[in-house]
């Protein structure tokens, strides 16, 4: 039988990789949503937000996968089989990541032993944190005057030392997005003066950013790491280096209707 794209095949076990978007469950998509509704099981990520979670069926199983940094409660080997005993077992499964499963998300690779065992699957792309984030601190990621070219990179430091490519990060007129770069904000922020950057290069680290809890923290390069640990910043962060970062002070709306939904 032929497998409809909007609706589960029944009987034929299939894995829906599906990004939940950057924590506000009205950033998922209408499929993302849909899909959650109707599957058997969910096997989801530590960054999914309740308010994703509560589009689930109550009658669905719900397995958390874990991977917080240094604390993966189930490992990524385990993970891909655990999406192939299901879906083998005429599952239909929702793999659950936060934001978009194909950016530092881990997705290809679990697609991969998927294919490698013969299951079939679809994708489901979401908001990845670059752009959900940034949209809800108010820092456009280009504008005319200040970025032409955006690069997303991930922070996460092996072994606390940079192999990141400096070079390209400090080139003039774009803008750099790190994932999960709050533990070597130091060492980055150091780095990039290093190789040429202004210490007064505008920065931004966004925590929980979309979510009720987002807090936004500017500064330069020369001083961005006393800055996060003063506000005692917490995972997930996502940081923004660039001239757009000035722009948040104009365009910061997500503050403003916070505080009109809490008065
Ligand atoms: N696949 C995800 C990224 C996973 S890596 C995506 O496309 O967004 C995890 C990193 O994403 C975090 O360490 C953080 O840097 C960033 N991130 C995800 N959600 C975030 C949020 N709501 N606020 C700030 N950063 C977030």
């Amino acid at each position: 039988m032929k497998a409809d794209v909007k609706n589960f095949t029944p009987d034929i076990g299939r894995v829906y990789l599906v990004g939940a978007g950057p924590g506000d469950p009205e950033l998922l998509t209408l499929r993302a949503v849909r899909l959650l509704k109707q599957a058997d099981v969910i096997v989801y990520d530590n960054l999914v937000s309740d308010g994703v979670l509560a589009f689930v069926s109550p009658s669905a199983e719900r397995i958390y996968a874990g991977k917080r940094r240094n604390e993966h409660t189930l490992r990524q080997e385990q993970i891909n089989t655990l999406l192939v005993k299901l879906a083998s077992e005429g599952k239909q499964v929702v793999r659950l990541k936060g934001g978009d499963p194909f950016i530092f998300g881990r997705g290809g690779e679990e697609l991969q032993t998927l294919a490698g065992s013969g299951v079939a699957f679809e994708v489901v792309p979401g908001v990845t944190a670059a752009s959900g984030v940034s949209s809800y601190a108010g820092i456009p990621l280009t504008h005319r005057d200040y970025a032409q070219c955006c690069l997303f990179v991930t922070g996460h430091l092996k072994d606390g030392t940079a192999d990141l490519d400096w070079p390209s990060l400090v080139r003039l007129n774009q803008t750099v997005v790190i994932y999960m770069g709050l533990g070597g904000l130091p060492e980055i922020c150091r780095q990039m003066v290093a190789h040429g950057a202004s210490p007064e290069l505008p920065i931004a680290v966004v925590q929980d950013g979309s979510l009720p809890t987002q807090k936004v923290v500017t500064g330069a390069l020369s001083n961005m790491a006393e800055r996060v640990a003063q506000a005692g910043l917490k995972s997930p962060c996502l940081t923004i280096i660039g001239e757009v970062v000035k722009l948040h002070q104009e365009l910061a709306w997500f503050e403003q209707v916070k505080s009109t939904v809490a008065s």
